[in-house]
C-alpha cells in the first residue's frame, strides 16, 4: 500500500482488532519482549491443536520454516526437491538455501495443485539420472489442500519425505486431516497477507517430536544447555518474537470466523458475477474444503485473450487491487535452468486467473461494486 492510499481495496490486507492490540499489550507488559517465553508456547499449542498435530515451533517466517523443515527431513546439498511450478517462490528458494536444487512439477487443470502423475514421472527421471530426491513439497495453493492421497502413495513408494507447504491453508481440511497435519511436517505462514497474521512469521508443525525439537534448537542459534554459549552445530536466529506470537494467538482465536467470512466473500462474488457465464471460479477440491483464503476467478484466455490483464488494469485504475495467479517457477528468470515437468496448466492459470480482493474487512457492498466493475469491463461498457 502506498502512503495515503487508505481507500484502495487490497487483495488480502491484515485486519488487527482492538482485542488483538490488547493481547499484544498484555504480552509486552508480561516482560517477554523476546524470542522466548510462555506466549510462544501458548501460540504453538493453539496452532498445533487447530491443525491436529502434537508439536509445533514458531519461527520468523514460513520461508525459514521451509528451510529448517528441509534440513530436518534430511535434505542434503546436491539433492533435488520437487516443487509444484504454480506456487509462491518460497519452497523453491528454501531448496536452494539448504544446498539442494528444485525440480518443478506442473499442476492439475482444475485446481492448480501438484499433478501426481507428473510427480511420479519426474521422480523416475531424476533417479534414472543418478540424482537423489531429498523431499517433495506439495503446496496447498490458494488455501486448497493438495491431492495427498495420490501424492503420499507416490512418496511412500519411493521413500521420499513430504514437507507440506500449508502456508496459505491454515483452517482448510483434507479428508485425511486438516491442512498441515498430512506430510511428515508442514509449514504455516503468518505473513501480513495470509489468513491470520503475526505481522510476519511462520510455524513448523509435525507429530514428530524429535524433528520439531531439532528445528527449535537450530532456530535458537543451536545453543546447547550450558551456563555459557555452547554450540555443537551451526545455528540460525529464526525464532519468532514473543510479541508477534501475542498477535497470532489473538488472531488464531477467530480463525473459524475469518474462514467463514472469506467463504461468504466468495459466495458474494458468485452471486454478483453470476450474469457472466464465461467467468469460472476456482472451486474447493473434491477431497476437501479449502479455507477460501483468496477468491480466484478465471477468464477463458482462448476466446477472450488478455481478459485477465484487462480486468486487472481496469480495477487497478479504480483503486482495487487484484493479482494474476502465480507466475510459474519454471518461467522465472532465476530458475530457467532447472528441470521442469510441465503440461501447460500452470501457464494457463497464470494467463487466465485473477485473485480477487478477499480480505476479512470486505463487505457485501464492496464485492457488489467490484463485481459490477468487472462485468462492465467485460461488456466493454467503459
Ligand atoms: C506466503 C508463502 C510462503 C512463505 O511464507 P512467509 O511467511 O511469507 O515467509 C511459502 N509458501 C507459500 C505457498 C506461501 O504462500
Amino acid at each position: 500500500m502506498e502512503p495515503g492510499d487508505h481507500d484502495r481495496i487490497l487483495l488480502s490486507p491484515p485486519l488487527v482488532t482492538d482485542d488483538d492490540v490488547a493481547e499484544v499489550c498484555r504480552g509486552l507488559q508480561s516482560g517477554w519482549a523476546a524470542p522466548a517465553g510462555p506466549i510462544l508456547t501458548e501460540f504453538e499449542s493453539a496452532i498445533a491443536s487447530i491443525v491436529g498435530v502434537s508439536h509445533a515451533v514458531a519461527l520468523s517466517s514460513g520461508s525459514t520454516a521451509l528451510q529448517l523443515g528441509l534440513n530436518a527431513l534430511g535434505v542434503r546439498p546436491g539433492d533435488r526437491v520437487l516443487v509444484p511450478t504454480l506456487t509462491f517462490a518460497a519452497p523453491a528458494f528454501a531448496a536452494v538455501h539448504v544446498g539442494a536444487r528444485p525440480v518443478f512439477v506442473d499442476v492439475c487443470s482444475t485446481y492448480g495443485l501438484m499433478d501426481p502423475e507428473l510427480l511420479e514421472i519426474a521422480i523416475r527421471e531424476i533417479v534414472a539420472q543418478g540424482e537423489r530426491v531429498g523431499a517433495i513439497i506439495p503446496v496447498d495453493t490458494f488455501g486448497n489442500p493438495a491431492d495427498y492421497s495420490s501424492l503420499l502413495a507416490i512418496a511412500d513408494t519411493y521413500g521420499i519425505p513430504v514437507l507440506e507447504d500449508a502456508a496459505e491453508a491454515l483452517g482448510a481440511q483434507h479428508e485425511l486431516g486438516a491442512a498441515g497435519s498430512i506430510g511428515n511436517a508442514a509449514v504455516i505462514s503468518f505473513n501480513g497477507n495470509k489468513i491470520i497474521t503475526t505481522a510476519g512469521g511462520g510455524m513448523l508443525v509435525s507429530d514428530d517430536s524429535e524433528l520439531i525439537a531439532k528445528v527449535r534448537y537450530w532456530s535458537q542459534q543451536s545453543r546447547s544447555s550450558a551456563p555459557w554459549y555452547e554450540h555443537e552445530e551451526i545455528g540460525y536466529n529464526f525464532r519468532m518474537s514473543s510479541t508477534l506470537a501475542s498477535l497470532g494467538l489473538s488472531q488464531s482465536r477467530r480463525l473459524q470466523a475469518i474462514v467463514r467470512h472469506r467463504q461468504q466473500v466468495r459466495s458474494w462474488y458468485r452471486h454478483y458475477l453470476n450474469p457472466d457465464q464465461s467467468i469460472r471460479f476456482l472451486e474447493d477440491p473434491t477431497w476437501g474444503v479449502g479455507n477460501s483464503w483468496l477468491t480466484v476467478v478465471r477468464f477463458d484466455a482462448e476466446t477472450q485473450p488478455h481478459t485477465s490483464r484487462r480486468v486487472r488494469e481496469f480495477l487497478d485504475h479504480r483503486g482495487i487491487e487484484t493479482r494474476p495467479a502465480f507466475k510459474p517457477m519454471h518461467l522465472q528468470p532465476v530458475f530457467l535452468n532447472e528441470p521442469a515437468f510441465v503440461n501447460g496448466n500452470a501457464e494457463c492459470f497464470f494467463n487466465e486467473a485473477l485473485c480477487m480482493p478477499s480480505g476479512e474487512a470486505l463487505q457485501e457492498s464492496d464485492v457488489e461494486r467490484i463485481s459490477e466493475l468487472v462485468l462492465a469491463c467485460l461488456a466493454d461498457r467503459v
